[in-house]
């Protein structure tokens, strides 16, 4: 692990609660002159003789001026959050206590945190990894239950314990084969080959599969896009509002009616569902014919990770759905097939073949099935298992190149590379898991990575 820097024995404070007036305010004062400085405003009580983990109400003072009266909680180092002193004092929620209170600690001493900088003393203290660092800034961030359970799990460490033992089995296996070098004369071999094979497809394993969450991952992060297709008067505007659950519907009695959305969401299951392009749809001029192969249709899909589909049952020939299921399918496009308006026709049968949804968007009948198909074909996976999912692109970036290395060193072995080589691929491959926990040298990022974050986290 890190050792503590040169530089870092200041001590730092930032107001944590969001700007803006709320009831109220906290300040996080982390340094080892922390709990001394607060002490000095705070006269009803020593600070200094108090036990970990508490809590204490006073008044804040600046000499005889009051600041405020106040809950200060105190931790002491090592057990807290940046592992340093840290006291934070919960005041009023007004922006001018909060403003006086940080000038009197700068008049004392405490400089103003920058961004991230209480996270990134907690992981130069060793309080948590790297993975689990990024993961309080997606905390943070999380807007869903899906988004806030996997970086819940990953501020706990379900992503890099995985990594971290693999690697530690890569590196009894790396000393092994450059114990062997020391002794080439001899023609020996420390390093079980078949064994490290068998490691390598593991770690293959492992990688892959975090690669693959990725995907999944995003989906959590950054949502699902959607688009609804389909031809003028298919009932686009009304499935839409029936699956926004909007009752003051915006349909085609009035002519020309367009909303000014930017983007409409759906949460379903937990997951974001973008629907876009929607004041596209709520567009009814006669001049936009939506049908597919129509270009500005086709970019719409293009952009949707799903399309959904929808057509008029009582207005759409069998062939003429073959041939729109044809047309998504050549463009490899996702999509769900929805027939609408199935309160008006009385024979579905001939439609069943198709693999269509029947709905009636006007009745609402159906949407909630449109909703889960749309669930189960986007996200595939686990959500509520503890299956650890990649969110972040740095890591997938170095996921990759550790996906290069063990192809490399796996290549090296069968073609019987000089085990200097293969120590070489190997200790890259060793270099980019540390990479991702934080093990090995990363400084440069480090100011990188948790300048990501706002200030007073
Ligand atoms: P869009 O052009 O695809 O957006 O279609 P609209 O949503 O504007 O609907 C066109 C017309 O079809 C409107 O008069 C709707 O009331 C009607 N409509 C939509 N869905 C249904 C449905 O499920 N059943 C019936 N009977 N009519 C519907």
């Amino acid at each position: 692990m890190l050792g503590k820097l040169v530089g870092w024995d200041d001590t730092i404070a930032a107001i944590a609660t969001p700007q803006g007036t709320g009831a109220i305010g906290v300040i996080r004062v982390s340094g080892t002159k922390a709990i001394e400085v607060v002490d000095t405003l705070f006269p009803s009580k020593s600070l200094t003789e108090q036990p970990s983990h508490t809590l204490h109400v006073g008044l804040l003072k600046d000499g005889s001026l009051v600041l405020d009266e106040v809950v200060v909680a105190l931790f002491i180092a090592p057990r807290s959050f940046t592992g340093e002193n840290v006291v934070e004092i919960s005041c009023h929620g007004s922006h001018y206590i909060q403003s006086q209170v940080m000038e009197t600690l700068a008049a004392r001493g405490v400089r103003m945190a920058k961004p991230g900088e209480f996270t990134q003393r907690a992981f130069l203290n060793g309080k948590m990894d790297l993975v689990q660092a990024e993961a309080v800034a997606d905390i943070i961030a999380s807007n869903t239950e899906a988004s806030k359970r996997t970086a819940l799990l990953n501020m706990r460490g379900g992503f890099s314990s995985v990594l971290k033992e693999l690697r530690e089995e890569l590196i009894k296996f790396s000393a092994l084969i450059e114990l062997e070098l020391d002794f080439s004369q001899e023609d020996v071999e420390f390093a079980d080959r078949t064994a490290l094979f068998d490691l390598l497809n593991r770690v293959s394993v492992q990688v892959s599969k975090l690669l693959q969450s990725f995907r999944l991952g995003n989906v959590i992060k950054n949502g699902v896009q959607v688009a609804i297709i389909g031809k003028p008067n298919a009932g686009k505007s009304t499935l839409l509002n029936a699956l926004l659950n909007e009752e003051r519907a915006i349909v085609s009695d009035i002519a020309g009616t367009t909303r000014d959305t930017i983007e409409e969401i759906l949460n379903i299951n937990g997951v974001l569902f973008r629907l876009i392009d929607t004041a596209g749809i709520r567009e009814h001029t006669s001049d936009i014919i939506e049908s597919i192969g129509v270009e500005r249709s086709l970019a719409k899909m293009k952009e949707a990770d799903v399309v959904v589909y929808l057509f008029d049952v009582s207005a759409t020939s069998i062939s003429e759905l073959e041939q729109e299921k044809k047309n998504l399918e050549e463009a490899g496009i996702k999509y769900i097939l929805a027939g609408n308006k199935a309160d008006k026709v009385i024979d579905l049968l001939p439609y069943t073949d198709s693999g269509a949804l029947f709905i009636s968007a006007k009745e609402k009948s159906g949407v909630e099935e449109v909703k889960q198909k749309l669930f189960d074909l986007t996200v595939s996976g686990d959500l509520n298992g503890d299956n650890v999912i990649v969110t972040n692109a740095r890591h997938i970036d170095a996921l990759q190149k550790i996906e290069q290395s063990l192809y490399d060193i796996r290549n090296g072995l069968q073609e019987g590379l000089p085990g200097d080589l293969v120590a070489l691929d190997i200790r890259e491959c060793l270099h980019y898991l540390g990479n991702i926990t934080g093990e090995v040298s990363v400084d440069d990022r480090l100011d990188f990575i948790f300048s990501k974050f706002c200030i007073g986290k």
